[in-house]
């Protein structure tokens, strides 16, 4: 009963799931066999059981502070064997003299006396615990709570695996013999309780092929059932419209990245499947352009596009690069196309005129934000949906705006956005999308120079001094810190209130140095971002807030205080901010700890966003990426996204081309509910409304 209450803490209330409540991946230890001391063999890892006879504590005169712990064993074969533990004082007191222990490491002769280097000791805690030991060389160590000790557990799992017979297996044949994996059961087996450490990777491969397979089949499901009987709109791009005028009257050539891009939605927009496609790119990597193009050729076909952005600034700034990227096509003049905005805090007069024409097709292309969701907002003919932001766009949201059309047909979506996310992730957190990479930077950007300097380092007066001067040739700075105000908790931190002050009062007295941070409201931080873009402020201090942001070209210089609190995508983020007027530009990255930085060091080392988002992938985990929403994240327990990159790759194929053919996977009904048991449809539901 009390295991019972124990098992639930670990999140195990069947068989099903104390099989998987796998191991640690990391911390299989090869005990060797269990062996008489006076017959084993030397210098390889043994493990002895016996009770201990004495212990004995050093503290040598000559060494000071140092302390010796020698047990004394007697083992089953009669034979006594020393144990020392260095600086291990507390040893004696766990395991007394008396107990009964087993001791693993390699044994040797010294001064004629047999002794084990290098030792780990456990108490052995009865019969069965005995036996596992004798049974098994190599032993796996369980997350454990306490009172559930990690043999506990491998001894129940070791029950449940010996009454249960042959575990069904539930992969198509053909498709496992395909990947070359190894049976169900015995990736199971082998990864509970290997006969050797070498068994593990190929145990551990077919399992992280189930996980991954069973989510990609559970997401492209989920897409096939909401969207099977769905029609789209046919809308292949043509060359006598506006879409192909805005590439030939471009001021500069698209690039290769581009150019594939258009290519991919161009076989999406002429489907009758509807588009959903996330168009990835670093800032500055011309998504604009991709979009507008595809807008266009909706315009093309008769048909309306709009833009939805994440706040009404977004939406604003949105405006004018349109504008002005469409200004050659004589936009809102004569006969050109016509464009607006339509947020919530439009005039209601201006909103009305919105709205009307809108729905009678008098406007061609308008861009606001959420409040285009809204019931009273009714489209002529939408033809082209691009959503920009950095979260997920969720199933219900394009449930919504299919319903803009009334006749049941669904516009064609593109999601955008500016989070490098590496391809395995992409892959799997939006396996129902489409991904196309943006991977290459228009010619001649000039890369932001990155350096990280110590906080206290003299060469921040310098600093200062060098912004005065950018400041006077017409440029200006951010100042990012990582807390609003100062906090007896993070003594020392570098908050953006005292920070403004400081700079205002001491550093910058002839300067206008602004503030913004996300306890102002959103006018008061339009505000200050309005005026840090006119230039009536030349320093603005910021949090956070300022990661996804408007465009002020002239801003060339950012320092991030404390930047160590910071991680690397959310730095690389930041730093998008300055040096997109084209000049050169400058981030300096403060930290207490220059020489322990390695994050800090990869974002001075390189501006590629993908490679930077993989790098933060292999130092924090995937949880790092998607900490917003942690709560549908799906379980992963053996897949880990940046070392698993062919799994994900070839599962996904796999899952699509399964699908495709047999969409409820009527001819493997074991996986079909393998897959059902894991991804249900409210665990995915969750994972999509984020
Ligand atoms: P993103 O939205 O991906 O951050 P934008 O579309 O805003 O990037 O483009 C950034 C800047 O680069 C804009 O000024 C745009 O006009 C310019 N640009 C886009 N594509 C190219 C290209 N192929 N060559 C040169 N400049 C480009
Ligand atoms: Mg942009």
């Amino acid at each position: 009963m009390q295991d019972a209450r124990r098992f639930a803490e670990l999140g195990v209330a069947t068989v099903r799931d104390l099989l998987g409540h796998y191991p640690h991946q990391d911390r299989y230890r090869d005990a060797g066999a269990v062996v008489d001391a006076a017959d084993a063999p030397r210098s390889e890892p043994v493990t002895i059981v016996g009770h201990i006879t004495a212990w004995r504590v050093d503290r040598p005169p000559r060494r000071r502070g140092m302390t010796i712990a020698r047990a004394t064993l007697l083992d089953r074969g009669g034979a006594a064997v020393e144990v020392p533990f260095f600086n291990q004082p507390w040893r004696p007191k766990q395991t007394p003299k008396g107990s009964f222990v087993a001791v693993s490491g390699t044994l040797e002769t010294f001064r004629r006396q047999l002794q084990v280097k290098n030792a780990s000791l456990t108490r052995i805690e009865g019969e069965e615990h005995l036996a596992a030991l004798e049974r098994g060389r190599v032993t796996p160590t369980y997350p454990a709570v306490d009172g559930l000790p990690s043999h506990r557990i491998a001894a129940a799992v070791g029950a449940a695996l010996e009454g249960l017979g042959p575990l069904r297996e539930y992969l198509p044949e053909a498709l496992r013999r395909h990947r070359g994996l190894c049976g169900l059961d015995e990736a199971v087996r082998t990864l509970h309780a290997p006969g050797a450490l070498g068994e593990l990777p190929a145990a551990r491969e077919r399992l992280v092929y189930d996980e991954l397979l069973c989510l990609q089949l559970g997401l492209q499901q989920r897409r096939h059932r909401l969207e099977a009987d769905v029609v789209g709109l046919v809308q292949p791009p043509r060359d006598d419209g506006l879409a192909a005028a805005l590439l030939e009257r471009l001021p500069f050539t698209p690039t290769a990245a581009q150019r594939r891009a258009t290519g991919e939605l161009a076989a999406d927009l002429g489907r009758a499947t509807p588009m959903h496609r996330l168009l990835q790119g670093d800032v500055g990597s011309g998504k604009t352009v991709v979009a507008a193009w595809a807008m266009l050729t909706a315009l093309d076909h008769g048909r309306q596009a709009v833009v939805m952005a994440p706040t009404e600034v977004l939406a604003e700034q949105h405006l004018r690069t349109f504008t002005d990227l469409l200004a050659p096509l004589g936009v809102n003049v004569l006969d050109g196309p016509r464009i607006a905005l339509l947020t919530g805090s439009l005039p209601a007069a201006q909103r009305r005129r919105v709205l009307a024409e809108l729905a009678v097709g008098d406007l061609d292309l308008v861009i606001g934000t959420h409040a285009l969701l809204e019931e009273r907002v009714d489209f002529a003919d939408l033809g082209v949906i691009v959503v920009d932001e950095q979260h997920r766009f969720g199933v219900e949201h394009r449930t919504r705006l299919r319903d803009k059309r009334g006749d049941g047909h669904a516009p064609d979506v593109l999601v955008m956005t500016a989070t490098p996310i590496p391809r395995s992730l992409a892959l799997t957190f939006y396996g129902d999308l489409d991904v196309t990479v943006l991977d290459e930077l228009p010619p001649g950007r000039e890369p932001v120079t990155t350096r990280v300097i110590e906080r206290d380092s003299s060469r921040r007066a310098r600093l200062y001094r060098f912004i005065t001067e950018r400041v006077a040739a017409g440029e200006r700075a951010y100042v990012v810190c990582p807390l609003i105000e100062d906090s007896t908790s993070l003594e020392g931190v570098a908050s953006a209130v005292s920070t403004h002050r400081r700079l205002a009062e001491e550093v910058f007295p002839d300067l206008h140095v602004g503030l913004v941070h996300g306890r102002l409201s959103s006018e008061d931080k339009d505000e200050v971002m309005e005026a840090f873009r006119r230039g009536d402020v030349d320093v603005l201090v910021a949090t956070t807030v300022i990661e996804v942001g408007v465009d002020v070209p002239e801003a060339t210089v950012m320092i991030v205080e404390d930047a160590d609190r910071f991680g690397i995508s959310q730095l690389h983020q930041l730093r998008g901010r300055v040096g997109r007027g084209g000049g050169r530009s400058y981030c300096v990255l403060f930290s207490a700890n220059p020489e322990e930085s390695p994050r800090l060091e990869a974002v001075a080392s390189t501006a590629d966003g993908f490679r930077l988002a993989e790098i933060d992938l292999e130092l924090r985990g995937e949880g790092s990426l998607f900490d917003t929403r942690q709560s549908g994240l799906p379980d992963l327990r053996l897949a880990r996204l940046a070392r698993d990159t062919a799994l994900v790759g070839a599962s996904r194929d796999d899952a699509r081309a399964l699908v495709e053919a047999d969409p409820d996977l009527h001819a493997y009904p074991a996986l079909a509910e393998e897959v059902a048991w894991r991804y249900g449809e409210e665990r995915l539901a969750a994972l999509d409304s984020g």
